[in-house]
């Protein structure tokens, strides 16, 4: 079994991002990048359905920057066997990341295409979605659990209230939720195993794509600071502040 899995370059969620003065965007000068968290969680899935010997070829691929060759090469570097860089500097929306991931999808005939459920960039939730559509597909979203039996997989999704367990027929897109596992580190002899593993890198042309963003992005503002909370030293004085400072009681 092949998997394909499309891994995004982002700012580290441990970056405090700031908002660009003319607030048209993030500032992304001098700022770490690292895979998107969603995605690292996907590589690790592959890899594990890998080592159970259930898959037996797993294909990083990211569109974005050269510098999104990095990203490919974590991936190598946990465990990925191959990987395919689509390189622009421009910025790609979910659309245009979907139709780029079909034609990979059509030129390479994966069986799960295992993509994160979000990349914590633009919080857009919508490539596999649109992916699954494009293709005519199954999808099984927010996966905290994946079993391969036979020509099904059976994905536990992470629902309101519950989980819910769905039987896909492959080939099948899935996308990853948080619980799903817990990515494991790439240890130095892998991350240099990984410098040699081979890297193909095309364009979106290339697939004859267009990436002409369709959104504006109108404004980005940086959410209102909190006030520093108090401490009060009675319950009678928590139930005044409520009633007459907030005014919520
Ligand atoms: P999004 O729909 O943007 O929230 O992204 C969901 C998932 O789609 C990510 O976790 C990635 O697996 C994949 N994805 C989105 N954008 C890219 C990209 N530029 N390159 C590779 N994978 C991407």
């Amino acid at each position: 079994m092949k998997i394909l899995v499309p891994v995004k370059r982002v700012v580290d969620y441990n970056v405090k991002v700031r908002v660009k003065p003319d607030q048209s965007g993030v500032d992304l000068a001098n700022v770490k990048m690292s895979m998107n968290p969603f995605c690292e969680i996907a590589v690790e899935e592959a890899i594990r359905l890998k080592e159970k010997g259930v898959a037996s070829e797993i294909i990083a691929v990211s569109v974005g920057p050269a510098q999104a060759q990095e990203t490919i090469r974590t991936a190598l570097a946990m465990g990925a066997d191959r990987g395919i860089l689509v390189q622009t500097d421009e910025a790609v929306e979910p659309l245009a990341v979907a139709k780029i991931l079909k034609s990979i999808v059509d030129a390479e005939t994966p069986d799960v295409v295992l993509l994160g459920k979000q990349a914590i960039d633009g919080d857009n939730n919508q490539t596999g979605q649109m992916l699954a559509a494009l293709l005519d597909w199954p999808q099984g979203t927010f996966a905290s659990e994946v079993a391969v039996e036979g020509g099904k997989v059976n994905v536990t999704r992470e629902i309101d209230g519950g989980l819910q367990t769905v039987a896909l027929e492959l080939p099948a897109v899935i996308t990853t939720d948080l619980r799903l596992n817990e990515p494991r580190y790439a240890s130095l002899p892998n991350i240099m195993k990984a410098k040699r593993k081979p890297i193909d890198t095309k364009t979106p042309d290339d697939f004859g794509v267009d990436i002409t963003p369709r959104l504006e992005t109108v404004k980005v503002t940086e959410p209102a600071k909190r006030e520093a909370g108090v401490k009060v030293d009675s319950v009678a004085e928590l139930v005044a502040k409520l009633k007459d400072e907030a005014g919520v009681i």
